[in-house]
């Protein structure tokens, strides 16, 4: 059997299966939401695929009692949603100014080189590693889903398409590759195998190496009701003291932290190994942890409040839509990301309310939101249909879209933005 799962007999003496914490172990027993069932985010459907069958999987995001870490079941394995994964970083503007900016900050604070060797895990299609080669500092990126690592590939990055973890570290370590700076950008959340990831990270770090890690700061998704950043691929929402927790466990000390607008509100952590006496620990470490715990992050109460806020961001959303509707209002979305796919499915809108949606990602066109089954277009088809709504869905990236899009107000429309309550710009 599974070593996260244990038989619980209940009254009727039904078999049940009761979850561990993937980080500590301890039973889960508290519900942080459930948003009900949903099919996975990247599951675009081509038009020969709207009459079959579609696998929805649960949403039910548990919180642990003891370490405080939230956290959703494997539902589906990571082999299964990350072998080829539709999600190219390089097709956002904004990520990839934050991600020259991170090189020359990184380079420059560290003081990387030509003798340098540079790990991203989770290296995508190379849009940050480039910035590195540029400088001609030695890169190599790991990127399990092979059509977004080819493109990494084409344009002369070394890629491994393996999915990392402690075995892959080793052989990495024993080859004699270890890294100076080892990068993990929006990976933590995805890993099912927690210690077993960070495991890995310990081993593949040179002895005086950094660590610097991006993840979803998890007081700003309850903060800010950022429930559609919850989907079937990310397995983990951290706090930093939960995070920091899971890093001493395996001898990793977070030395520093930047709070940076990524995702809705994410944190990066610099991490180094706990030997390692040559860095010291910055000031911003003890505030994040004292905020945390003002705010109540290490207390049960802080996460059971959570689950009515977002029903109740689904009924102002739907609200605005069903008024929108009734007064004759044509909408259109924009974006196809994994968060809107579980707005749109949690909150039951499909065509009724939402005639189509666009993106800048050909590999989308023609494609058609898992569930929901609302057609993805080109971005030139706002212009053509005029909506007088447009639904931003990748609501973290409003305001590089609304000023894209400015020409809409030209007829008179509005943009529409979902979280973290529904709200009108003209
Ligand atoms: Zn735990």
């Amino acid at each position: 059997m599974d070593p996260k799962t244990e038989e619980v007999n209940t009254q009727n003496d039904q078999p049940k299966l009761q979850s561990r914490c993937r980080f500590c172990g301890t039973a889960l027993r508290h519900t942080f939401v459930d948003l009900g069932k949903s099919p996975l985010c990247e599951s675009f459907l081509a038009p020969e695929q709207l009459n079959q069958m579609e696998p929805f999987y649960p949403l039910h995001v548990y919180v642990c009692d003891r370490c405080f870490l939230v956290q959703l079941e494997e539902y589906v394995g990571p082999g299964h949603i990350f072998a080829e994964y539709a999600y190219f970083s390089s097709y956002s503007g904004a990520l990839l100014e934050n991600a020259r900016s991170y090189t020359n900050s990184a380079v420059e604070r560290f003081q990387l080189d030509g003798q340098s060797q540079v790990v991203e895990i989770a290296s995508n299609d190379g849009y940050l590693l480039q910035y590195f080669v540029e400088k001609k500092i030695p890169a190599l990126g790991i990127e399990p889903a092979a059509n977004v690592a080819k493109v990494a590939i084409e344009q002369g990055l070394p890629t491994l398409i393996e999915f990392f973890g402690s075995g892959l570290a080793r052989r990495l370590a024993a080859e004699g590759k270890q890294a100076d700076l080892l990068i993990g950008n929006n990976v933590l959340a995805q890993v099912p195998a927690l210690n077993d990831f960070v495991e890995g990270m310990k081993t593949l770090l040179k002895s005086q190496g950094v660590i610097t890690m991006e993840f979803p700061h998890l007081m700003c998704l309850i903060e800010g009701n950022q429930f559609d950043t919850i989907y079937h691929e990310h397995f983990s929402y951290f706090s930093f003291t939960t995070a920091e927790q899971i890093f001493a466990a395996h001898r990793l000390t977070i030395f520093d932290l930047d709070e940076i607008t990524t995702h809705g509100g994410s944190l990066r952590i610099y991490a180094c190994h706990a030997e390692d006496s040559s860095k010291s620990t910055s000031e911003r470490v003890t505030a994040m942890r004292m905020r945390e715990k003002e705010a109540g992050l290490t207390s049960m109460a802080y996460y059971s409040s959570f689950a009515e806020q977002v029903k109740e961001t689904k009924r102002k959303l739907l609200d605005l839509l069903i008024q929108a509707k009734r007064e004759g209002k044509s909408i259109a979305g924009y974006g196809a990301p994994g968060k809107g796919n579980t707005l749109l499915n949690y909150c039951g809108i499909r065509t009724d309310f939402i005639d189509y949606t666009v993106d800048r990602n050909p590999y989308k066109h023609g494609k058609f939101l898992p569930g929901t089954h609302i057609p993805i277009y080109p971005p030139d088809k706002i212009k053509e249909t005029q909506p007088d709504y447009v639904l931003i869905l990748p609501w973290n990236l409003r305001e590089e879209i609304m000023a894209q899009l400015s020409y809409i107000r030209d007829w008179g429309g509005q943009f529409l933005v979902p979280i973290p309550e529904a709200r009108l710009y003209s």
